[in-house]
């Protein structure tokens, strides 16, 4: 297949004053060119940190940040901070922040702010850098009567579409969304995602949506991820992912879904996730899983080896020693 990132073993430790808070915790998962790979988990299991991870967009404690990301045939991890900047940073890969929309400059007007990756990173002259942002606004279904406009003067759904536009503006190969739609309606959720949808088609743009909301990001998902506990334990292809979830954990939480005239309330998951701190020996969600054996609490399951679906579960490992 044709891969634009392959991510092995990232770790993003975080020293905090009760002690090491595992966010990320020996993740690996690739990325191929135009998929749109969907991050699923619940809050605090460790999403955005993934995404700062990626785009090196760290805070100051750290304790430990390691690992291997290709991006084509470079380590971009073996980067110095400039040139990682200067490569990879907007020009390659680009993220959208948790709340981005919010964090718009209020005395800014929105044409500018979005010109200022090309301005900054590309050092595009004032002139061709708004034509281009022009017409980012128009793929992103902006009026370019906007572009003059103040943050305040937008609507929720066209300040996303604005902070949208400026992960966009410089045409990156790899853009990171971390919960682009949360914060809005309905509708315009389903709006922002067709937007989304129609990128990737025409741009052949790779997305990776980070998300806890499993009915939006199933329409834009070639491929899922399912974080726990700061590891990914399951990814497989979307349809195989809703349809037949392998992992305990992905199966509670497909049933914990509300459906449109579902007769069975749907289920929770209950128990809690574990502290970042001091994880589990064994499997992280082996407490609050109703298929636990012994083994489950003693070994931390690895990945199964399958390529179509990796899940990291004692259950499937055996599946495999079997050859069923
Ligand atoms: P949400 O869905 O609520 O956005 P998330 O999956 O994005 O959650 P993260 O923000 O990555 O989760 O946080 C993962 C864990 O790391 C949480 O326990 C959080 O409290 C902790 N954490 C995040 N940033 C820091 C930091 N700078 N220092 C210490 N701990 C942090
Ligand atoms: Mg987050």
């Amino acid at each position: 297949a044709d891969t634009l990132l392959q991510v092995s073993d990232l770790t993003l430790h975080y020293r905090t004053r009760r002690g090491t808070a595992r966010a990320v915790d020996g993740v690996s998962f690739d990325l191929r060119r135009n998929e749109a790979l969907v991050v699923l988990g619940e809050s605090g299991s460790g999403k955005s940190s993934l995404a700062k991870a990626l785009m090196r967009l760290l805070p100051r404690n750290i304790e430990r940040f390691s690992g291997q990301v290709m991006l084509g045939d470079m380590d971009i991890m073996q980067l110095g901070d400039e040139a990682f900047r200067k490569q990879v940073q907007w020009n390659r890969m680009a993220l959208v922040m948790q709340a981005a929309m919010n964090a718009l400059n209020p005395v800014v007007r929105v044409g500018e702010q979005v010109a200022e990756p090309l301005r900054v990173h590309r050092g595009w002259s004032k002139d061709r850098a708004m034509e281009r942002v022009a017409e980012t606004f128009r793929k992103v279904g902006v009026s370019t009567d906007f572009l003059q406009r103040y943050p305040f003067e937008l609507s929720g759904g066209m300040r996303q579409r604005v902070v949208l536009a400026m992960a966009l503006v410089t045409e990156p190969d790899v853009v990171i969304l971390d919960e682009p739609t949360s914060a809005l309606d309905v509708l315009t959720q389903a709006s922002i995602m067709n937007v989304l949808k129609r990128i990737k088609r025409e741009e052949g743009t790779s997305f990776i949506l980070i998300t806890h909301d499993v009915a939006t990001s199933s329409e834009l998902a070639d491929r899922v991820a399912l974080m726990y506990a700061g590891q990914i334990v399951e990814i497989s292809d979307a349809r195989d992912f809703f349809h037949y979830p392998a992992h305990p954990y992905s199966q509670m939480l497909m049933d914990s879904v509300p459906r449109l005239h579902q007769a069975e309330a749907p289920g929770y998951i209950p128990g809690e996730p574990p502290d970042l701190i001091d994880p589990p020996t064994g499997c992280r969600f082996a407490d609050r899983c109703p298929s636990r054996f012994s083994k489950c609490s003693q070994d931390p399951p690895a990945f199964s080896p399958d390529e179509r679906r990796r899940v990291r579960c004692w259950l499937h490992e055996d599946e495999v020693a079997r050859g069923s």
